[in-house]
C-alpha cells in the first residue's frame, strides 16, 4: 500500500489540474493519494471524480496557511466538511491575504524588475490560491530568473526587501476549527529549518493539547536528525505520523510517493474523522 498524503494542483500552486495529479499518482503507483491544496478546497470534485476513474482512493485535504510569532505553519486537514462556516470563512480571509500581499511584493518588485500584476495574473488558474510560486513563474516568463528555485532564492526570498508576509491565522485556533469541522488535523513539514524559521516543541505540544492529531515526519525538507527527533515528539505526544512528497508538478523537484504513510497511520485519520462524523452528524 502506498500512501502519499500532501500534493497541490492549479487550484493553488502546483502545476496540474487536480485530475492530472490523480492520474499522475496512479501512473507512479500510488494507492491512495490526498490533495491539499493551499487555503482551498475547490480541487476536490475534480479530484474525486478523477479518483473514481482511476481506481485509486481520493482523501480531501487543505493547507492551512497559519503564523505564530511572525514564523510561517503549515496545517493539513483532511476529511474535514468542505462546506463548514467556521473553516470557509477563515480559508476565505487567508486566500484574500494572499492576493493584497502578492499585489504589494509585485509593486515593491516592479521598479526594480519590470513586472507587473497582469503578467502574474497570467500564471494563476482561475480562482485559485495565489502564492509566491506563481509570482515566480511571471519572473521566469519575463526572463528575470530561470525557474521557480531561482526566484525563490533571491527574489522572493523571506528575508529579501520584496518580500510581504501574508496574515494568517494563529495554529492552535486553526486547529480547533479544523477539528470543529470534522478534520483531522497534522502540522505540515513542522522541523523544516532550510525554509526558514519553525516552532517548538512546546509550541507543537500546544497544538496538539488543542486536537491535532500528527506530525508529517517523512518529508524532503527534514534532516535525519529532525525526522528523528520528529518521531521521538511524535511517541511522546501521542500523535500519529505521517510521510509525504508535496508534490507541485513541475514547480518543485518533489516526486509523488518520494515519501509515503503507513497505512496505520490512514487508518488513524479514518478512525478520527469517523468518531467526529458520529458525535456531530449533518
Ligand atoms: P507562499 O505560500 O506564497 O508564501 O509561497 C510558499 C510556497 O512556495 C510553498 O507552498 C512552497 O511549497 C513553495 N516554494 C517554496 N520554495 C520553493 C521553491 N524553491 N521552488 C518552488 N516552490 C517553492
Ligand atoms: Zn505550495
Ligand atoms: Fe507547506
Ligand atoms: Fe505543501
Amino acid at each position: 500500500m502506498r500512501i502519499d498524503l500532501h500534493t497541490h494542483s492549479t487550484a493553488s500552486d502546483g502545476t496540474q489540474s487536480p485530475a492530472d495529479v490523480i492520474a499522475s499518482a496512479a501512473q507512479a503507483g500510488l494507492d491512495v493519494v490526498a490533495l491539499t491544496d493551499h487555503d482551498t478546497s475547490s480541487g476536490w470534485p475534480e479530484a474525486t471524480a478523477a479518483a473514481d476513474r482511476s481506481g485509486l482512493r481520493f482523501v480531501p485535504g487543505v493547507e492551512i496557511s497559519c503564523l505564530l510569532r511572525g514564523v510561517s505553519v503549515h496545517l493539513l486537514s483532511y476529511l474535514h466538511d468542505p462546506e463548514d462556516p467556521a473553516l470557509v470563512r477563515m480559508l476565505t480571509e487567508s486566500r484574500t491575504s494572499r492576493e493584497s500581499r502578492a499585489r504589494r511584493m509585485v509593486d515593491r518588485l516592479g521598479p526594480d524588475t519590470g513586472l507587473c500584476w497582469e503578467d502574474v495574473q497570467e500564471h494563476v488558474h482561475g480562482p485559485a490560491t495565489i502564492g509566491r510560486p506563481h509570482i515566480a513563474d511571471a519572473l521566469v516568463a519575463r526572463g528575470v530568473v530561470a525557474d521557480r528555485d531561482e526566484a525563490f532564492a533571491t527574489l522572493l526570498s523571506g528575508r529579501g526587501k520584496y518580500f510581504v508576509p501574508q496574515t494568517a491565522p494563529d495554529p492552535v485556533e486553526a486547529v480547533r476549527v479544523v477539528r470543529a469541522a470534522g478534520g483531522v488535523p497534522v502540522i505540515a513539514h513542522p522541523a523544516a529549518s532550510k525554509r526558514g524559521s519553525c516552532i517548538d516543541d512546546d509550541e507543537v505540544a500546544a497544538m496538539a493539547q488543542a486536537g491535532m492529531a500528527g506530525l508529517e515526519v517523512d518529508h524532503r525538507d527534514h534532516s535525519d536528525a529532525e525526522r528523528a527527533h520528529l518521531r521521538d515528539l511524535a511517541t511522546a505526544l501521542g500523535l500519529f505520523v505521517t510521510g509525504s512528497s508535496d508534490y507541485h508538478g513541475a514547480g518543485k523537484r518533489n516526486l509523488l510517493g518520494e515519501n509515503t504513510t503507513e497505512p496505520e497511520s490512514l487508518a488513524r485519520i479514518d478512525e478520527i474523522a469517523a468518531a467526529s462524523r458520529l458525535a456531530h452528524p449533518a
